[in-house]
C-alpha cells in the first residue's frame, strides 16, 4: 500500500530533500510552498512531485490546500511540518511584524496542518507526524528570539499531541537540524558561517539529505514505537 505524505517547504532545501526521498520510497508526496513558483516548478520537473501553492501560515488556506490534496493524492497518513522563515534581529531592535511574521510561519503553521490532518489519522488508525525544530529552539540563539520560541514551542507540542495521539497509532516527532547547507543558512554571512563550521564536531555543515534520512525512518511503518522524541541531526554541535 502506498501511503500520502504532505511536505510543506517542501520544494527548497530541506523540504525538498524529504519529498524527494519520500517518492524515492513509494508515498505519494504533496510539495507545499507559497512565494517561490519558479523554484516550485523546477522541483517539480526534476523530481515528478506535484507542487501545491498556499500559505501554511493561514488556517484556512491549509483548509483549502489540504481538500485539494486529498482529492489529489487520497487520505494524508504522513505530515512533515517543515515550512520556516527567520527574521533576525535583537528583540531591542524587533518589530512586532517580524515577531508575529515567525511565530505564524514557524508556530501558527504546525497547529493549522497537524489539526487538520489529525482527526483522520486517529480515525484511520494510522499516522506519521515530524515537525521541524531546531538547534536554536535547543539552545538558543541570539538575534532569534522570535525563531528560538517557535523551535522550542515545537518541542513541547510535539510532546504533547504524541500523548494525545499514541494509543491511536498517530506518532509525532520532532527534528532538531543542526546548520544545514540551504538558502536559509546562506543568508548568515560568510566569515560567521566560518565560525560555525568550525564549531561543528564534523567540521561540516550538514546536507538537506541527512535530515531527509531521520525523517524517512520517522515516517516509516516500522517507527511505530518511537514518539515525542526529539532527533538532533547536527554534526555534534550541540548534545542534549
Ligand atoms: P528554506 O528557506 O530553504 O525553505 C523554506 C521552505 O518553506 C520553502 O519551500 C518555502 O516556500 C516554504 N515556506 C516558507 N514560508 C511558507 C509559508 N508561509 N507557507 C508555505 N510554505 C512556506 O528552509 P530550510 O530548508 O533551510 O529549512 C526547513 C526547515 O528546517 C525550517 O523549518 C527551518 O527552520 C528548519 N531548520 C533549518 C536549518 C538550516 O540550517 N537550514 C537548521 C535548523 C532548522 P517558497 O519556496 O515558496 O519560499
Amino acid at each position: 500500500m502506498s501511503r500520502t505524505a504532505i511536505v510543506t517547504g517542501g520544494t527548497r532545501g530541506i523540504g525538498a530533500a524529504i519529498s524527494e526521498s519520500l517518492h524515492k520510497a513509494g508515498y505519494k508526496v504533496a510539495a507545499v510552498y507559497h512565494g517561490n513558483g519558479v523554484a516550485a516548478q523546477a522541483f517539480t520537473n526534476k523530481t515528478g512531485v506535484p507542487h501545491f501553492k498556499f500559505d501554511v501560515g493561514d488556517f484556512a488556506a491549509c483548509q483549502q490546500g489540504i481538500a485539494k490534496i486529498q482529492t489529489a493524492l487520497g487520505p494524508i497518513d504522513v505530515l512533515i511540518n517543515n515550512a520556516g522563515i527567520t527574521s533576525d534581529a535583537f528583540l531591542h531592535k524587533m518589530k512586532p511584524e517580524q515577531w508575529g511574521e515567525v511565530i505564524r510561519t514557524n508556530l501558527d503553521s504546525v497547529f493549522n496542518m497537524s489539526r487538520l490532518v489529525i482527526e483522520g489519522m486517529r480515525d484511520r488508525g494510522f499516522g506519521r507526524i515530524i515537525n521541524l525544530s531546531s538547534i536554536n529552539g535547543q539552545k538558543g540563539q541570539a538575534g532569534q528570539t522570535n525563531y528560538s520560541a517557535t523551535k522550542a514551542a515545537i518541542i513541547g507540542f510535539t510532546k504533547a499531541l504524541a500523548l494525545e495521539s499514541a494509543s491511536k497509532g498517530v506518532t509525532v516527532n520532532a527534528i532538531a537540524p543542526g546548520y544545514i547547507d540551504t538558502d536559509m543558512v546562506h543568508a548568515v554571512p560568510p566569515e560567521v558561517l566560518d565560525k560555525i563550521v568550525a564549531r561543528i564536531p564534523v567540521k561540516r555543515l550538514g546536507k538537506p539529505e541527512d535530515v531527509a534520512r531521520m525523517a524517512l525512518f520517522l515516517a516509516s511503518d516500522e517507527a511505530g514505537f518511537a514518539t515525542g522524541a526529539t532527533f538532533t541531526v547536527n554534526g555534534g554541535q550541540y548534545l542534549t
